[in-house]
């Protein structure tokens, strides 16, 4: 496995690193965003996590390509911010149509250069979903009739085996947000495409754990890490650089 540091928009502002890892064999692509907007801190550790244990080859990717762009927004994540405007309202609504804004041009682009069959989108929401079916903390979400929709059920039921404290489990939501990452890459890229949401008010810890777990369910899901190769014990970082 080979992991690969490189620059989106370089020179830019709004310049920003993302990583590729590569398997041995050929295989599905998977692509991991975070920070979209900049104050959904956990999803952020979660995905430099992700690139440490790559690199640490502590996670190993047997086939295909995993690409990661850890903080999209650099420019909210300074200012710890969602960002002006909502960078995910700015993705490209239908085919043929620009992104309204140049860095999700960017990320788009990168997106359709490497045409991932899987694409994730991390996030950070109000409130249980389990406690209130209007609130998006502790989802995952999809478009409906997207082909990750029996996966992501079964990802959840996983999830929630191992989440002791029933306020805290997931649960799947369907539904379209053009202008979002996720509604781009599903209907424009024909990915299976996922949004995944932990909920603000739990400790940063236990967020940035939940969405290491799920990023990596969906990996072996996506068949790029052996089932027994999901790195779930991970001890993660939770101060701020
Ligand atoms: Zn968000």
């Amino acid at each position: 496995m080979q992991v690969k540091q490189y620059m989106l928009g370089k020179g830019y502002s709004w310049a920003t690193p993302y990583y590729i890892a590569t398997g041995e064999q050929g295989g599905p692509h998977v692509m991991v965003v975070a920070g979209i907007h900049g104050k959904e801190i956990a999803s952020i550790r979660a995905a430099e996590k992700l690139v440490e244990l790559l690199n640490q080859q502590k996670l190993h990717i047997s086939q295909g390509k995993l690409i990661i762009v850890p903080i999209v927004n650099q420019e909210a994540y300074r200012k710890r911010i969602r960002g002006v405007p909502d960078l995910n309202r700015t993705f490209p609504r239908k085919k043929k149509q620009a992104a309204s804004n140049r860095l999700s041009a960017a990320v788009f682009e990168l997106a359709q250069k490497h045409q991932p069959e899987w694409y994730l989108d991390l996030h950070e929401a109000n409130g249980l979903s389990q406690k209130d079916n209007k609130v998006l903390g502790q989802t995952i979400i999809s478009n409906s009739g997207n082909p990750a929709v029996p996966a992501v059920r079964r990802v959840i039921k996983l999830m929630n085996r191992s989440i002791k404290l029933q306020d805290q489990h997931f649960n799947i939501r369907l539904r379209e947000l053009s202008g979002s990452s996720r509604t781009a890459a599903a209907r424009i890229l024909g990915a299976r495409a996922v949004t995944v949401e932990t909920c603000w008010s739990l400790p940063k810890k236990v967020r940035i754990k939940y969405h290491l777990e799920i990023v990596q369910h969906f990996l072996r899901e996506a068949g790029l890490v052996k089932a027994n190769g999901v790195y779930l014990a991970a001890k993660v970082r939770t101060v701020t650089p």
